[in-house]
């Protein structure tokens, strides 16, 4: 029987009697490293980035093992970054003291992918065929990225615990790898890279310090060129904002970030009521869940008094925040709050309260003062304030503020905001109409729109798919009821009639009418105030769906049936109306056919008629009788 390595099923194989084990690569890592080496061409130099990441990851866990075990190998090393090169032997060396691996850890860290992120990223590149480079360090394909430049990575390692052992795990990144024994090896890791025969230029020392500059310069360890410091290790989110450049700005967001684009927006602030805080946070200038990769890691950091205690705190902030990337610092946490521990913790909760009001305004404040510029970043990123609206209750009053939309008062691709609604908003008005539709041309041209606009009321449109739902999760704004415009029940006041109505006595008739032809399919007909132009108009109960929303429910469920009841209202100023009130009584056969057709034409025009085939051939009856 072959013996497989614990906790794996690869099998190994004794090729020498103590020291050498064979190992092929998980399917998956090969699939991965044919990605990486393949289809990442263009971002070769992100290596050092991803493993200076990985020392530097391993030295914060480092830190925090010493918070709470006695017992650590070589405890005195220092926490530094070594980075040597090696022209002649075409090597580039990277060694850190952090927690090192066992022999366990290296096959289930080097060898398979636990990480459902990698997953994610794998089957996405699959699908996508595109090779976003700067995604990379996201999805913790990271130490891979060293088969890039190399056609042979050995990993020196040594576990912090006492009883582990030294090792070296050597691979040329194509079926598997190999573990052996590596005597002398310190506590850490220590990554050799033999670079591919023309990537040469990653020996040279002006390239390398070029390059970490770029990516790595607040890295929180030294990192040091052979022999030469070269970072400047700064908690940048504790220096004073007159002391911090522009550039540097950027330069953070971008190593934080793991990003290539200049932020849209920053918010650097300290506090020590009622807690203690250093945040230095940044709205990116792009959504990555724009770009088909599915939803994205929280990207704020928390730290307490500049050591990292979470990565992607689970509970700090808000989920709809994932998009925000930056460090939150509070001196207040103690160092040794687990993961578990962190979710539970109110002063974890509290700093999210805090971190996340301030975001809310900091963007409120912004769109105030560019909405050029808010009306860009909004068009990206406004699905998370939509989600925020929907999910967090806590700030749903405040997120509101943020929404942007068109309206019967903008012209077509300008937006504004509920704000701006309620300053225009006539005196006594209780509440804010608004109509959803698929797009600004569909909701404008809709007979709901006509009493609005006649009576200068202003209508917003919602045309995103989500809308619907957000605008029946938020209820209000700033005490005004939001009301759907499609549906019966909303009280308008009259309206200044234009030419002869019908009578009353022949208006009620006429209804009487109508209902007795139309049955079933109406709830009540009535004589309305909203219409204009329109000579009838159907309106949705208000307890009824949206065209939007029965769309959606089919999609889901081809069962969906839900009868269509809708309240007729007629104009009783209307030609049609006023002509079809004689019809009724002098030829009464084509009276019916015209009140049919007159609510077909309603459905229509609301999005609602479902199946048009009696339509079609009643007009056609009509058309014939019209040419006599
Ligand atoms: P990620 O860092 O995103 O988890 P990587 O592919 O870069 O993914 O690394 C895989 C795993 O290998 C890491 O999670 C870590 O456990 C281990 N590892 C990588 N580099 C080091 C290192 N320098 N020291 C200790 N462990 C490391």
């Amino acid at each position: 029987m072959v013996p497989s390595f614990p906790g794996t099923n690869t099998p190994f194989l004794l090729m020498s009697e103590t020291t050498i084990e064979k190992h092929t690569f998980q399917a998956e890592i090969q699939q991965l490293l044919d990605l990486v080496v393949h289809s990442l061409y263009t971002d070769k130099e992100i290596f050092l980035r991803e493993l200076i990441s990985n020392a530097s990851d391993s030295m914060e866990k480092l830190r925090h093992v010493e918070a709470t075990e006695k017992d650590i190998h070589e405890p005195t090393l220092p926490l530094e970054i070594h980075i040597t090169t090696d022209a002649e032997a075409k090597t580039l060396t990277i060694s850190d003291a952090g927690i090192g691996m066992t022999r366990e850890e290296l096959v289930k860290n080097l060898g398979t992918i636990a990480h459902s992120g990698t997953k994610a990223f794998l089957k996405n590149m699959k699908d996508s065929g595109s090779t976003p480079g700067n995604m990379i360090g996201q999805f913790g394909v990271g130490f891979y990225s060293a088969f890039m430049v190399a056609d042979e990575v050995k990993v020196h390692t040594r576990s912090w615990r006492a009883e582990g052992e030294e090792l070296v795990w050597i691979s040329d990144g194509k079926t598997g790898y190999e573990i052996e024994e590596s005597p002398g090896q310190s506590r850490g890791v220590k990554i050799v890279i033999h670079l591919k025969e023309e990537l040469s230029e990653y020996t040279e020392e002006t390239r390398l310090r070029h390059l970490i500059e770029t990516y790595s310069n607040f890295v929180g360890f030294p990192i040091v060129l052979n022999g030469k410091r070269i970072n400047e290790v700064e908690a940048l989110w504790l220096k004073n904002k007159s002391e911090i450049s522009e550039d540097e700005y950027k330069a953070f967001y971008q190593f934080t970030g793991k990003a290539f684009d200049a932020p849209a927006y920053r918010l650097h602030f300290s506090a020590d009521a009622p807690i203690a805080i250093n945040a230095l946070v940044f709205a990116p200038a792009e959504n990555p869940e724009r770009m088909g990769f599915g939803k994205v890691d929280g990207g704020v950091s928390l730290y307490s008094k500049k050591v990292l205690i979470d990565a992607n705190p689970k509970g700090l902030l808000p989920d709809w925040m994932r998009f925000m990337k930056g460090v939150v610092d509070s001196a207040d946490l103690p160092l040794n709050i687990s993961r578990e521990t962190m979710q539970d913790s109110a002063l974890v909760k509290k700093l999210g309260e805090v971190i996340s009001k301030r975001v809310i305004k900091m963007l409120e404040k912004e769109a105030e003062a560019d909405p050029a510029k808010y009306r860009g970043f909004y068009l990206k990123f406004d699905r998370f304030f939509k989600e925020g609206i929907a999910t967090d209750y806590a700030n749903r009053k405040s997120l509101a503020k943020l929404l942007r939309f068109e309206s019967s008062l903008t012209d077509a691709g300008t937006l504004c905001g509920f704000t701006d609604y309620v300053s225009r908003a006539k005196d006594g008005q209780e509440s804010i109409y608004y109509l959803v539709g698929g797009s600004r041309e569909q909701v404008e041209s809709s007979p709901y729109v006509e009493a609005f606009k006649a009576r200068g009321l202003e209508v917003i449109y919602f045309t995103d798919a989500v809308d619907e739902y957000v605008v029946e999760s938020l209820g209000e704004f700033d005490g005004k009821k939001l009301v759907s415009i499609r549906h019966g029940g909303v009280e308008l006041e009259d309206h200044a009639p234009e030419g002869d109505a019908l009578s009353e006595e022949k208006t009620t008739e006429l209804c009487e009418f109508l209902k007795a032809e139309l049955g079933d399919r109406v709830t009540a007909v009535a004589s309305g105030k909203r219409l204009v132009e329109s000579p009838v108009i159907a309106l949705v109960p208000t307890d009824g769906m949206s065209p939007q929303m029965r769309q959606m429910m089919k999609a889901m469920d081809e069962n969906f049936k839900d009868e269509i009841k809708v309240e007729l209202e007629i104009n009783p100023r209307h030609p049609l109306v006023k002509k079809l009130s004689e019809a009724k009584d002098a030829n009464p056969d084509l009276a019916k056919l015209v009140a049919l057709q007159l609510l077909d034409n309603a459905l229509i025009a609301a999005g609602l008629l479902e199946d048009a085939r009696d339509t079609v051939s009643r007009m056609n009856t009509l058309m014939e009788k019209a040419m006599g």
